[in-house]
């Protein structure tokens, strides 16, 4: 992870806090491993740190996440905190850009995050599409609507090294929570 002269674009500050707030995600997943770590020293490094790590998960000590992310600190193999990072950068930002060109770059987050999406059974992958559903609920209708169009156009045509799973999940629920709550039936006369 590099926060560099790259990251931040005086004229653009909406694409700089994106940038951070994802890069910051990997800082407090590395602080958090970290911080596991030590307690792994402290224990007296009992068998591997990531076999210790494992133990924990499995006595409700660690949750999943952090699990993970920990792990990858150790295997050098970053995959879930590339998942969630973006994730952060999504939801923190988009509601606030306004429509249009300012906040193309939170819907490149989101593409990031279907990059990252695992199987239909991981519990990380079920909470990343849970939230963004939640999220969505809360959004104002052009920004809604903005979404929609994106989920849409890759539920249908998904891009390589995209998970299809993660826009087919989303393209369902969402249109299921705005047709069923929001849209008065059709009526016939
Ligand atoms: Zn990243």
């Amino acid at each position: 992870m590099i926060i560099g002269p790259g990251a931040v674009i005086e004229d653009s500050p909406e694409y700089t806090a994106q940038v951070r707030t994802h890069e910051m995600t990997h800082v407090a997943h590395f602080r958090r491993g970290i911080e596991l770590w030590d307690a792994w020293l402290a224990a007296g490094h009992p068998a591997t740190f990531v076999a210790w790590l494992e133990r924990q998960h499995d006595r409700h000590r660690v949750n999943e996440a952090d699990l993970r992310t920990s792990r990858e600190l150790a295997t050098g193999q970053l995959l879930t905190t590339e998942l969630l990072a973006p994730l952060e950068a999504f939801l923190g930002h988009y509601h606030a850009l306004p429509v249009g060109a300012g906040h193309e770059e939170s819907l490149h987050q989101l593409t990031l995050v279907a990059r990252g999406f695992g199987a239909r059974d991981d519990p990380v992958s079920i909470d990343v599409s849970r939230r963004i559903i939640d999220y969505a609920a809360t959004l104002d209708a052009p920004h809604r609507a903005a979404l929609d169009q994106l989920v849409q156009a890759r539920a249908a045509v998904p891009l390589e090294l995209e998970s299809p799973a993660f826009w087919w999940g989303l393209r369902d629920a969402l249109a299921h929570r705005t047709g069923a709550s929001h849209q008065p039936e059709a009526v016939s006369h």
